[in-house]
């Protein structure tokens, strides 16, 4: 063997030891078995509140179990309303009272300096928590590397999530303890309806024995931070129809043609960056594509709403401290509000200029498959990030927009991100108290406590 070869030799040599080291490394780390830790939980004889979110199970799964006699130390389930996009970034920042975060997903347009920010280069980093950030809530956190993988291995990764949890909580010395598991979002993204019963099985099994552990002597409270659609989904060409009016689609806005579409994770809204004379155009366009429930785009103070049959209008009044929505049919009724408004303005409900009381919004649409819209379709436009969209656009079930490589590597059992109750339901129980039967994202914190 020649001095050349045997280096060659010993580069792929030490590059397959590094794979093998690579491997078990992972495998070590994502044990998924948590039987055996499961027995240590006896040893927490101190944590009297347990508050533990699990990533976007909806209500209706939730309850679906409960009815079933599942979960049975808790109370009946809650239904949260969450913020729209709904995603995790964005809801979780407003049921913990955080600071804002720069954009809907890891990945997104930082509108100020004008470029794409990469979601995947945040999996290769340690997490930093600023002050303020959501996170800093969680006792256990999922460590990075495994946000990603969840999406590839869901049970194992999931399964080891809990293990770790488990693991922290045991060792605890701290009356309260607060954990966030992310890797149910995996096994419902990939292994469907079917996925998410199986794991909260698992989930309810757990708590029982930690529950128990203590002789009932302690509150848990479960959460969820956004609802889910069960419905096996495909990419709606946002691209393709943008490209083909006339726009040029690119990473950064360099003239009055440019638009700027993040596509990441595989969710059912997209957001659009572009200059301000193309957004009505665009928001105009975009629901005769297959998949697009609506648009919609903020000119001063107004919303304007389009889905296939027509546009409508939001606009938004404080009085005295009330704040009052105006829904407004101008060509349609994207949010099918028209009965409710009628309604409610029967009722006296809506003042001279058809300003109605949010109060009276939501006690009206809190069931509706728009659930809860006009107030959250306003604060979408109010500063809910740090670089908010110039058009949002919200999907039907069954359909979703972002990455075209991920969309080909996996099949996507169902997902979240729209206004639709589906996605925008969570849930709230407790084993201690019954709390209202609807609670808005923003009044969640007060049961948390
Ligand atoms: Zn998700």
């Amino acid at each position: 063997m020649g001095k050349k070869s045997r280096t060659i030799m010993i580069i792929l040599l030490a590059f397959l030891l590094l794979i093998v080291i690579g491997v078990v490394w992972f495998l070590r780390w994502t044990n998924p078995d948590f039987a055996s830790s499961l027995e240590g939980v006896k040893r927490n004889q101190v944590t009297r509140k347990l508050i533990i979110c699990v990533d976007g199970v909806p209500w209706r799964t939730i309850n679906q179990l409960w009815e079933k006699g599942h979960f049975k130390a808790f109370h009946r389930p809650s239904k949260v309303i969450v913020a729209f996009p709904t995603m995790t970034n964005v809801t979780s920042t407003v049921i913990w009272n955080a600071s804002r975060v720069a954009g809907y997903e890891s990945a997104y347009f930082d509108k100020e300096k004008n470029l794409m920010v990469s979601g995947v280069g945040k999996y290769l980093h340690k997490r930093v928590i600023e002050p303020g950030d959501f996170h800093q809530h969680f006792d256990y956190l999922e460590p990075i590397p495994y946000e990603s993988t969840t999406y590839v291995l869901p049970r194992r990764i999931c399964k080891s999530d809990l293990k770790r949890f488990i693991e922290a909580y045991s060792i605890s010395e701290k009356e309260e303890f607060c954990t966030f598991i992310k890797s149910t979002d995996g096994m419902m993204h990939i292994l469907g309806k079917e996925g998410a019963e199986e794991i909260l099985l698992v989930i309810d099994d757990m708590l029982d024995k930690i529950y128990h552990s203590r002789k009932d002597d302690m509150e848990i409270m479960l959460f969820s931070d956004h609802g889910f659609n069960f419905a096996k989904s495909r990419r709606v060409k946002l691209k393709s129809l943008l490209k083909s009016s006339g726009f040029d689609v690119r990473n950064d806005l360099r003239n009055e043609k440019s638009v700027v579409l993040p596509s990441f994770g595989l969710v059912g809204f997209a957001a659009i960056y572009t200059a301000e004379d193309n957004k009505r155009k665009i928001a105009q366009q975009v629901p005769a594509l297959e998949g697009v429930d609506f648009s919609a785009y903020r000119k001063d103070d107004a919303l304007h709403i389009f889905g296939q049959e027509g546009e409508a209008k939001i606009l938004k009044k404080t009085v005295n401290h009330t704040e009052l929505y105006k829904y407004e049919i101008i060509t349609g009724d994207p949010l099918s509000y028209k009965d409710i408004l009628e309604s409610l303005t029967r009722l006296g409900k809506a003042d001279k200029e058809g300003y109605i009381p949010d109060s009276d919004w939501f006690e009206a649409t809190k069931d509706h498959p728009y659930v809860d819209a006009l107030n959250r379709l306003y604060q979408a436009f109010s500063g809910q990030v740090e670089s908010e969209a110039d058009i949002l656009i919200s999907l039907k079930d069954g359909y979703f927009h972002g990455n075209a490589l991920f969309s080909v590597i996996a099949t996507i059992l169902g997902t979240h991100g729209s206004l639709l109750d589906t996605n925008s339901v969570g849930f709230f129980m407790s084993t201690a108290k019954e709390a209202p039967s609807h609670i808005r994202d923003n009044q969640l914190i007060d049961y948390l406590k």
